[in-house]
């Protein structure tokens, strides 16, 4: 996602970097770029206008010309324009005073609601709210069940129509819900409404006796990133036909161009509050126009990876890894450990993503194969506990018959005790409290 766009701009900037300062012709040249990359990502006309013409007032005044560095001050603009059209400040979910808080998720369909009331549920689950989930899409087949499921995953309880699939009154359903959810004290409901392929005019009608039935705090509009250009029409169909407090994007993993996700909030004028970036439950995150805007150009997500290795690292795992090593008895099993936190971390495609300067490695990173860390493991598996404890051991026949029983070679053999002894002088370097240098990486 943003692939292209982050590459085009970040090639733009490059061309902008020697210059000491920049004449209104540089700007120009450079909006010109900046507009045709905007436009490529499939980012609505009118938002490109707006943006473009905001970074040109600001490129053309004082902060610029009176700047030490010219250049990085209009990327600084850029970013700071990008977050605009993201939406601004990040917003946090609204609760009601008097619980329960009512969620109202509304979309096309297939724009990933009812995934998503699964996602959110669980996400409130783990900040001890007590969600109830509303089935009140009464149209897809299936769409009671799937909810169903998915609240069993969860462990969120459904509430539905007795009859199941297809049956019963959307709003009466709904309805029924909020008085349910009062009188058994959920703190929250989250309810899920049918959407169509295209926007209609029934559907409009439907999801707005629901929202009037359920007087909700929050209404969602659920937005497929990879929608282009006529995610606009849809945005704007609902922000007129229900009301729209927030933007969830969700398919953020696939391989659009993006221009759905930067238009969204400028057309509808609502902020995104969450994005979805996958099926499993746990590929969803509160959205942060800052660190996405520095993300499209380049600048790295530091504080997003840092979040997510937080909640994805084990801890004690860590602790017990750092204290072997303060005793320099790494081994390679904690090694194969080690690297199983690591693919526990996420995919290390997206892992690298998030940091800066990427876009210039990018080829590498597509040539980066995870199967390696597979290959690897395969390897540490063919060893005897002795072997994984004390690599020393192991001659020339040992790594052979390794090489055999992992279905690797005996090369691939003898550069993974090669990288297990490199790491492990680092890790050692790095229990001493020293910083290690690691060729080819910058300090952050
Ligand atoms: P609904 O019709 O709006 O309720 O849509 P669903 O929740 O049924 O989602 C439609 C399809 O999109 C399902 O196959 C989901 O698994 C998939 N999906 C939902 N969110 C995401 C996401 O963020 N990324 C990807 N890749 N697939 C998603």
């Amino acid at each position: 996602m943003f692939g292209n766009l982050s590459d085009r701009l970040s090639d733009t900037f490059k061309s902008l970097r020697g210059k000491g300062k920049l004449s209104a012709a540089d700007i120009d040249e450079t909006l010109r770029d900046i507009r045709r990359a905007l436009l490529e990502a499939d980012v609505a006309l009118e938002v490109v206008k707006t943006f473009t013409g905001k970074v040109r007032e600001r490129a053309l005044g004082d902060e610029v010309s009176k700047a030490l560095n010219p250049a990085q001050q209009v990327v600084q603009i850029v970013n700071d324009e990008l977050k605009a059209i993201l939406g601004g400040e990040a917003r946090k979910l609204a609760f009601a005073k008097n619980p329960p808080t009512v969620i109202m998720l509304a979309g096309l369909q297939g724009s990933g609601k009812t995934t998503l009331a699964g996602k959110l549920a669980k996400w409130l689950k783990e900040q001890n709210h007590t969600p109830l989930l509303v089935a009140a899409d009464l149209q897809r087949p299936n769409a009671v069940t799937q909810l169903q499921v998915l609240g069993e995953k969860v462990g969120v309880p459904v509430f539905a129509p007795e009859a199941g699939n297809g049956t019963g009154d959307p709003v009466k359903v709904s309805r029924d819900a909020i008085d349910f959810a009062k009188k058994s004290q959920y703190s929250v409901v989250i309810v899920d409404t049918a959407g169509r392929l295209g926007v209609d005019q029934e559907m409009m009608q439907q999801a707005s006796d629901i929202r009037d039935a359920v007087s909700p705090d929050e209404i969602l509009f659920v937005v497929d990133s990879m929608l282009g250009q006529d995610a606009v029409n849809v945005a704007k169909a609902f922000h007129d036909g229900v009301g729209v407090s927030g933007v969830v994007l969700t398919k953020l993993d696939g391989d659009s161009r993006g221009g759905a996700a930067l238009s969204v909030a400028t057309v509808t004028g609502a902020p995104i509050l969450f994005s979805s970036t996958g099926e499993g439950l746990d590929a969803f995150e509160p959205f942060y126009p800052d660190r996405m805007a520095s993300r499209i150009l380049d600048m790295g997500d530091i504080l997003s990876l840092i979040e997510q290795a937080q909640k994805n690292f084990d801890e004690e795992e860590s602790k017990r890894l750092a204290e072997k090593l303060a005793t320099e008895q790494f081994t390679l099993q904690d090694f194969l450990e080690q690297m199983q936190q690591l693919k526990r971390m996420g995919s290390m495609k997206n892992l690298l993503g998030m940091l800066p300067g990427i876009a210039q490695a990018k080829r590498q990173l597509e040539e980066f194969d995870e199967r390696e860390i597979t290959r690897t493991e395969a390897i540490i598996y063919s060893m005897t506990p002795l072997e994984r404890n004390q690599p020393k051991v192991l001659n020339g026949s040992r790594r052979m018959r390794i090489a055999k029983g992992s279905g690797t070679s005996v090369t691939e053999v003898n550069q993974l005790i090669q990288r297990f002894e490199q790491a492990s002088k680092v890790m050692k370097t790095m229990a001493r409290g020293g910083v290690p240098n690691i060729p080819g990486t910058n300090p952050v």
